[in-house]
């Protein structure tokens, strides 16, 4: 575990230039995690310089990429040799589960596996161009310099779903993990350092968006800006971005609607209608927290959530009776809580959950008990809204049309789930819904393997598969004339 948490640029560990510091806690007890370096403007300048003079002077964009994939390949085998110390230094940033931390490793080394297999493997291609004078060649090229800004409910998967593939590319990169969790990008970079990557490919900023951040958007030497995170602060790196006409890719929040039909099959719709809404506490982009169920099936569907709901225990990283762990911090504890507030005022019935919880063990942790907001409709703000909490509202529909109308009323575009044993109506719906993954029967999994992205105000940008990858390279056309000859367009 890093006592202190230093900056990485140019393959050099340092403070920040004004030697500021912020203390990370664990959510769940308040205890001191580790102190991290909280970069200036000029810091993340200087990292800026350093994955500028990697990119344009370096070997690493000309380096083959069958190379650059064994590098990954090296790094996902450091993680998991150190899988328990990532784990750790995760699950104390967020106050998760260390269970959960260590799943989490283990799809950040799936996906590190897959981009590394992929590598080498499409070189571009030729294009017939009907003639015998000239060839015509498409081939990648790595975009440049790209700054990653990632989020803090899954700190290091986020980081390496753009890492991974940014560096396969060809790219320099500089990270800045969320200011709440930085533990596990700075073990990343030790690892990147050991797997042989050279000086200045990878580089991490710690500390605040809007300070360590914000270069990234702004910086005239800066190709490409990855962000995931709010909407707020994915519109504000957009519109900075234009400036310099860079490469956008958002990843952004969801309002992610389950719709459940009355002849789903009832126990298994029901559990997992509880892991959609209540997983990490409700701190998942693709969180399950807009319940949607034929009105037939209401009242059942609803109690039994409810009686489970109450049940589900809350504790710290370590408790091997906790089910779910608590809030990032007390600043989104309060945020949960106002988002209920307002869900009550506009005539929301609260079922369970609602107060912190009383028990003394948890007094010291942001906790907050798994809710249910019962008999909402669209034009309420907590069925708009995303709590990024452990809420779940339901609303109730009458038929399909209904069912798919009130699913995609809302801004946002990321993810849903469709629960019915009628299979010509599961594939109707899920054509329908306008969200960028849809589960039938299921919730929450994804394969490195394939795409994962928002419609609508969920983001512009694509990660994992084919698609993620190509996120992080220019195609760029080369025709050659092999039997150049004088043209004579012009007579004289
Ligand atoms: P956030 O927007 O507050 O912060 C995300 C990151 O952006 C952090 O690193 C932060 O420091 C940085 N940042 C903030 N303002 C910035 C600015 N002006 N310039 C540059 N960087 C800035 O989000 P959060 O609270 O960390 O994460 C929760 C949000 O992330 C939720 O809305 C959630 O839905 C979303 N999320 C989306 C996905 C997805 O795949 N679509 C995945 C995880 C989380």
């Amino acid at each position: 575990m890093p006592e202190h948490s230093n900056l990485y640029i140019a393959g050099l560990w340092r403070p920040a230039q004004d030697g500021a510091r912020r203390e990370i806690r664990c959510p769940a007890n308040g205890q001191l995690v580790t102190a991290a370096a909280e970069a200036t403007a000029q810091d993340t300048h200087a990292a800026i310089a350093a994955a500028r003079h990697a990119f344009d002077d370096g070997p690493w964009p000309h380096t083959p990429e069958p190379q650059r994939a064994q590098v990954l390949w090296r790094v996902a085998e450091l993680i998991e040799r150190d899988r328990k110390d990532f784990a750790r230094a995760e699950a104390l940033d967020t106050g998760k589960r260390l269970v959960e931390a260590e799943y989490d490793m283990d799809d950040v080394v799936a996906c590190l596996r897959y981009y590394a297999g992929v590598g080498g493997t499409d070189s571009g291609r030729v294009v017939d161009t009907g003639r015998t004078d000239a060839i015509s060649r498409l081939v990648y090229e790595p975009v440049g310099v790209c700054g990653l800004i990632t989020p803090w409910n899954y700190p290091l998967l986020q980081a390496i779903w753009k890492i991974a593939p940014a560096l396969l590319a060809g790219n320099t990169v500089i990270l800045k993990p969320s200011e709440l969790t930085p533990s596990t990008a700075v073990l990343l970079m030790r690892s990147l350092e050991e797997a042989g990557l050279p000086p200045g490919v990878a580089n991490l900023v710690l500390g605040a968006g809007p300070v360590a951040g914000a270069p990234l958007a702004k910086h005239p030497d800066v190709d490409m800006v990855s962000f995931t995170g709010g909407v707020e602060s994915g519109t504000r790196v957009m519109a900075a971005a234009a400036a310099t006409v860079k490469r956008v890719a958002l990843e952004l929040g969801g309002k992610n609607p389950n719709v459940v039909f009355a002849d789903a099959d009832f126990d298994t719709a029901v559990d997992f209608a509880l892991t959609a809404v209540f997983l990490h506490s409700g701190q998942v982009c693709s969180a399950g927290a807009r319940l949607i169920v034929e009105e037939s099936l209401h009242d059942r569907f609803v109690d039994e959530i409810v009686r489970r709901a109450e049940r589900i225990t809350l504790g710290g990283p370590f408790d091997p009776d906790a089910e779910a762990g608590p809030l990032i911090s007390a600043a989104h504890r309060d945020r949960v809580e106002a988002y209920v507030a307002a869900g009550l005022a506009e005539g929301a019935v609260l079922r369970c959950g609602g107060e912190r919880p009383r028990q003394p063990h948890l007094r010291n942790g942001y906790f907050y008990p798994p809710t249910v907001l019962d008999r909402c409709h669209s034009e309420m703000s907590v069925t708009q809204r995303e709590s990024f909490g452990p809420v779940l509202t339901v609303e109730t529909f009458t038929d399909e049309d209904d069912a798919v109308h009130i699913a995609n009323d809302t801004v946002y575009g990321l993810a849903g789930a469709v629960w019915t044993t009628d299979a010509g109506r599961a594939q109707r719906v899920a054509t329908r819904l306008r969200h960028g993954t849809i589960w039938i029967n299921d919730y929450h999994p994804y394969v490195p393997q394939a795409e994962w992205g928002g419609m609508k105000r969920s983001g512009n940008g694509r990660e994992l598969g084919r698609a993620g990858l190509d996120e992080y390279r220019e195609i760029k056309h080369i025709w050659h004339n092999i039997d150049p000859r004088p043209q004579h367009w012009f007579r004289h």
